[in-house]
């Protein structure tokens, strides 16, 4: 009954029909939908309202108002929202080529060339995102959407449920936040913290890309983020041999302890591994 309620209740929609799901989070569900009007198409994110308290809302609430102030090529936009009939629906442009997650997870992992454009990408999301006093907190390849299936597709960065507003660049106590396994030392210190909680998160998406497992990982939580803590990573044999040097060394500089000595979102642009990938990032790995 429950489910029949919500699928008759959002084909009322007045200005926009319903289609399938395309993706799936904690609190939310994606699902395309087509102007009545125009016939373009969006994705809309729907949350159920009914067990929401007034600190949710205000959640939301923030999290339309960072995603409106953030036009950039990189960076899923955000149209419009509306409450009707116990959901909160938000439409964004609609990106039709799956999540990153989907793409590493099928294809095992990424030859340099391809993860330093696809870094690239990211980069230019994220140093838009923190000239604009906005940390996202929840940097992952999951969130991170492919524009089409064609090879070299555009990545847009999306899911700002837990972006921050922070102003300039002083840590503050924003709060435990984010996925485990991308969860900067300093967040899981407890201590303040900044745009530099993102830079991490981009070093291990960067380290995943590059060989397809992540470079902390223990079943148990607790075991895992101690060795975040402590930044106790490696570079195993044989698959990490062929990966060149620079590549490594831009993800020391990214999986930095100390927030205040690692790379930021500008610099690593400028990297070589990222800026003159013809010649740096290894043809063989
Ligand atoms: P949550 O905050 O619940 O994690 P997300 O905003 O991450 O929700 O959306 C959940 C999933 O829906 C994403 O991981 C992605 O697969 C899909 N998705 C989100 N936005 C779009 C979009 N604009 N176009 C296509 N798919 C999307
Ligand atoms: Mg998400």
């Amino acid at each position: 009954a429950c489910i029949n309620e919500f699928l008759s209740e959002m084909d009322e929609l007045d200005l926009y029909e319903i289609r399938e799901e395309v993706g799936k989070g904690a609190f939310s569900v994606v699902k395309k939908c087509v102007s009545r009007k125009t016939k373009q198409e969006f994705a809309v994110k729907i949350i159920t309202t009914s067990k929401l308290t007034k600190r949710d809302f205000e959640k939301l609430e923030r999290e339309a108002r960072v995603c409106q102030k953030l036009r950039h090529k990189n960076i899923v936009r955000l149209h419009e929202t509306f409450d009707q009939g116990g959901y909160h629906y938000m439409l964004f442009d609609l990106i039709t080529g799956g999540e990153l997650f989907e793409d590493i997870v099928t294809r095992e992992y990424y030859s340099e060339r391809e993860a330093s454009r696809c870094i690239q990408q990211i980069l230019e999301a994220v140093s838009f995102c923190h000239k604009n006093d906005v940390v996202h907190r929840d940097l992952k390849p999951e969130n991170l959407l492919l524009d089409s299936k064609r090879p070299n597709a555009a990545i847009k960065l999306a899911d700002f449920g837990l972006a921050i507003e922070c102003q300039g660049n002083k840590p503050d106590h924003f709060g435990f936040a984010g996925t485990p396994g991308y969860l900067s030392p300093e967040v899981i210190k407890k201590e303040k913290y900044n745009k530099p909680v993102d830079m991490w998160a981009v070093g291990v998406i960067l380290y995943i890309l590059l060989v397809g497992y992540p470079p902390f990982w223990e079943e148990d939580a607790k075991a895992m983020y101690e060795i975040i803590r402590e930044g106790k990573y490696s570079y195993p044999s044989p698959e990490w041999d062929t990966v060149s040097r620079d590549a490594k060394q831009l993800i020391d500089s990214m999986l930095r302890v100390d927030p205040n000595k690692r790379i930021t979102a500008v610099e690593a642009l400028r990297h070589p591994w990222i800026c003159n990938r013809e010649k740096v990032a290894n043809a063989v790995h």
